[in-house]
């Protein structure tokens, strides 16, 4: 296999594992050679090459036999002069651990800086947050638990976090890793018996961060290490930046006091972006765009239109605008409202279904195997009452609707009843997990 022909395989990974994945564990793979069956790869760092090796090796085996190179084995191999260190390794100048000072942390994106970040209302606050952190002065709050939907910018800001750190305090050791990267590195030091020398490294860090902490809920003796290395490294003051999908509070299988530490410090959502947040970041992207592809031009109205339609998440938007410059670049032609609507027709399709509160009662009401008419009629029961403030939930989260035009929905309730019930079931969420199940699986199948 050829370096191109690897270029290739690499391409059908992309499609197959996500960006972030591919950006993240396949991008730095170096291809080495094939002999005697097995496949070599260069990485930065071990850890690297295990976590690959466990995640991706069968992945990258099935493609490289699409493509015509059948191996039995993939390898990894950590290059003896690294290249440009994609890991946050960072370097400890009176080294305190002797000569493999190696933090076990998660490569950064070089693209996710301050300077990239777009600040709008919905995210400001969460920027101010972890700009504070990233200043590496006395900490102030800990942790600093940044949560919101996905596509929202927590890995981004968590790794401008890292990077700026760094920057300035270039002696601060800093860890930044997945939730399930602190899991994998946890049961790997259990079945290698090597649980001190693992408590030791997390317990010397002086920044930690863990993106996606939702991801450990269940896992209980993950949680238990991941207790306890929270509270050393707090006890020692040093600063801890946890991310999650939603608030602490709201984490199932995940146990109380664990809830309570992780509520201790600042927690700040990231809210679903706006117009303006969206048109930001695409004028941004495309300003970037337009130095890659020159002589491309991009209609008036085009960012508009996008920032109007695509209202999901930021990474959807991005894949938005990266595929149009690329087709328009492909075909040689000018950006125009056209051909956006032709190019981008499936994901435009799939940003439109609006849901509405007849369908969410509809389906609600099937779920729970109640009349569609005990909705809007004024049953008090439970096992009526219950699900249609699920639904009033559901409303107010999937619509647009106010408050008070929601309760007209709901047989003309008052505005603060329909509060109640939002409320109500926030509440609930975070004890009853067949509850949280049931909404999740609701949203599903109403956003399709
Ligand atoms: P999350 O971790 O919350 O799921 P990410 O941080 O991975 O989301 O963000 C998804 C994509 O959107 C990334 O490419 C990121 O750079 C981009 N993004 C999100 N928010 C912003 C923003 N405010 N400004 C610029 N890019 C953003
Ligand atoms: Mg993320």
């Amino acid at each position: 296999m050829t370096n191109d022909a690897w270029g290739k395989v690499r391409e059908e990974l992309r499609q197959r594992v996500g960006k972030n994945n591919y950006v993240t564990w396949i991008e730095p793979l170096k291809f080495a050679a094939i002999q005697d069956g097995v496949a070599r790869f260069e990485v930065p760092t071990m850890f690297f090459g295990d976590w690959v090796s466990r995640n991706f090796a069968d992945q990258i085996r099935v493609q490289m036999a699409h493509a015509g190179s059948v191996v039995d084995r993939v390898e990894f191999a950590v290059v003896a002069k690294p290249a440009e260190a994609r890991a946050v390794r960072v370097p400890a100048p009176q080294s305190r651990h002797g000569a493999d000072d190696d933090l076990p942390g998660a490569p950064l994106d070089k693209r996710f800086t301050f300077d990239s970040f777009v600040v709008g209302k919905p995210n400001e606050l969460a920027h101010a947050a972890a700009r504070r952190v990233a200043e590496g002065g006395p900490v102030t709050f800990n942790p600093l638990f940044l949560y919101g939907g996905v596509g929202l910018g927590k890995t981004h800001l968590m790794h401008a976090m890292a990077h700026e750190l760094q920057t300035r305090k270039p002696h601060l050791r800093v860890l930044y890793l997945s939730a399930e990267q602190f899991m994998y590195r946890f049961v790997q030091a259990l079945r290698e018996r090597e649980i001190m020398g693992f408590k030791e490294v997390f317990r010397s860090v002086d920044v930690l961060m863990v993106d996606d902490v939702q991801f450990i809920s269940g896992k209980d003796s993950t949680q238990e290490e991941f207790f306890h290395t929270f509270n050393a490294l707090v006890d020692q003051n040093k600063q801890i930046v946890i991310s999650a999908d939603r608030a602490p509070g709201e984490i199932k299988d995940l146990e109380d006091r664990i809830k309570s530490r992780l509520q201790c410090g600042l927690v700040v959502d990231l809210h679903p972006t706006d117009y303006e947040l969206r048109l930001g970041i695409l004028q941004t992207k495309a300003e970037y765009y337009r130095t890659q592809y020159r002589g491309l031009v991009l209609a008036d109205g085009v960012l508009e239109f996008l920032a109007h339609r695509i209202t999901t998440n930021v990474r959807v938007l991005e894949g938005a605008l990266t595929r149009l410059f690329a087709f328009a670049s492909l075909v040689g032609r000018e950006i125009t409202l056209d051909l956006t609507q032709d190019c981008l027709s499936d994901i435009l399709r799939a940003s439109d279904r609006k849901v509405t509160i007849e369908e969410i009662q509809r389906k609600v009401a099937e779920h729970y195997n109640i009349r569609l008419s005990d909705m809007i009629g004024p049953k008090r029961l439970r096992i009526i009452a219950r699900p249609r403030q699920i639904a009033m939930y559901l409303a107010k989260q999937l619509t647009p609707r106010s408050l008070p035009e929601i309760g007209r929905r709901f047989g003309g309730r008052d505005h603060t009843t329909i509060m109640h019930g939002v409320r109500r079931i926030e509440e609930l969420m975070a004890t009853d997990s067949q509850l949280s199940d049931d909404l999740q699986l609701l949203r599903r199948l109403l956003q399709g």
